[in-house]
């Protein structure tokens, strides 16, 4: 197996879990972080042991919110993290809810070793916060990015959601204008999508909640885009801008196909195979349950599939197609190439292709392609 130099973290508690919420992550039992620190820390270890990891180029704690753990037990899982071995100026990434930002955890974090900040602050407008049930206000999410900065992070990602009901394209760029005057290096903008299982979804579906329409919701993608690159961020993934230097290292592998190693409840893995194939792990999904496993064994694991050397190339291109610089991932597939350029969709670029605008908006059949 190649030697893995990506960990992610996923950390599944929060506070409240919002209604358009998708990912694994529960409202926090009391009493339940401790132990699953404990076993986060167990899994980090033993995989250090067995696997071909590190040094670490890039970590990073997600959620659910990371930003729960207090400094202490922060500072335990990424002493285990250093037991694998970190690479010089390796990036180490923390999510935070900006409820939690205040400077004495922006000092115990940067203490712990985290040197990225990414804040979920989401949106701005009052109404469109209740909507999408966060605990913070507007004012709570612009100064948890001045406490982060005078703190002492000068690696800094806000997370915004367009495309919220209620939200017009006015006020959605004024909030974005609020993020970029707060001084953050790197913007993530992902479009607010109703999934099936979630309270939202259920809304949607009884005709509680009006989504916007496809044109407003790219309306203000494209309006985000173009204040975003004149204001001097590199458009460089279809959601992600950032200044020169500050793309997020630990999603550009993930978007290059390098293998990662996932540790937390419901964490996915991708370990590629000297033959070319591409093995995919994921662990128990429950907290409860994966503490109960990984404490007893170091072990989490509840499934995991092969992917033929084929099949790794079309996921690899499939992939790589999102990074809007352009890819060399698609050059096993001439006759995908041929169809998505004459198409309007893909364009030459140097030894590779690249999404054109419309290749963007239609980015998931894109890449689709690749997979036959
Ligand atoms: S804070 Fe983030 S991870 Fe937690 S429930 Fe809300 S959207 Fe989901």
């Amino acid at each position: 197996m190649e030697r893995i130099h990506s960990l992610y973290l996923h950390v599944p508690f929060c506070t409240w879990v919002c209604k358009y919420c998708d990912f694994n992550a529960y409202a926090v039992l009391e009493g339940l972080i401790p132990p699953y620190v404990e076993a986060l820390s167990r899994e980090v270890e033993l995989a250090g042991a067995e696997l071909p990891i590190g040094p670490l180029d890039t970590v990073f704690i997600g959620g659910g919110t990371p930003s729960l753990l207090t400094s202490a037990q922060l500072h335990q899982v990424l002493d285990r993290v250093r037991g694998i071995g970190l690479a010089p100026g390796a990036e180490i990434t923390l999510e935070a809810n900006p409820s939690n930002v205040t400077s004495e955890q922006v000092d115990g974090w940067l203490q712990a070793g985290v040197n990225r900040l990414s804040v979920g602050v989401q949106s701005l407008q009052p109404d469109a916060l209740r909507f999408l049930e966060r605990l913070h206000s507007g004012t709570d999410a612009i100064a948890a990015l001045r406490t982060a900065r005078a703190g002492g992070f000068s690696n800094i990602n806000a997370d915004l959601l367009y495309g919220v009901p209620g939200v017009n394209l006015a006020s959605w760029l004024e909030a974005l204008d609020a993020v970029l005057a707060a001084g953050v290096q790197h913007l993530s903008a992902y479009e607010l999508t109703v999934e099936s299982k979630t309270r939202l979804g259920q809304e949607v579906r009884t005709g509680l909640v009006r989504m916007p329409g496809d044109d407003e919701q790219l309306a203000q993608y494209w309006a985000a885009a173009e204040r975003l690159v004149t204001s001097g961020y590199e458009h460089y993934e279809i959601s992600n801008w950032s200044l020169p230097g500050f793309a997020c290292r630990h999603n550009l592998a993930a978007w290059q196909y390098r293998p990662y190693l996932g540790c937390g409840a419901g964490a996915h893995s991708m370990f590629r195979r000297f033959d070319r194939s591409t093995e995919r792990r994921w662990n128990i999904k429950g907290p409860q349950a994966y503490i109960k496993q990984a404490s007893a064994s170091g072990h989490a694991v509840a499934g995991s599939e092969t992917l033929s050397p084929e099949r790794a190339l079309g996921e690899a291109a499939m992939i790589g197609v999102r990074l809007l610089d352009g890819t060399t991932a698609a050059r096993d597939f001439p006759a995908q190439r041929t169809q998505l350029i004459s198409a309007g969709l893909l364009a030459e670029q140097d030894s590779g292709v690249r999404l054109t605008r419309r290749g963007i908006e239609l980015a998931n059949q894109v890449g689709a392609a690749f997979l036959g």
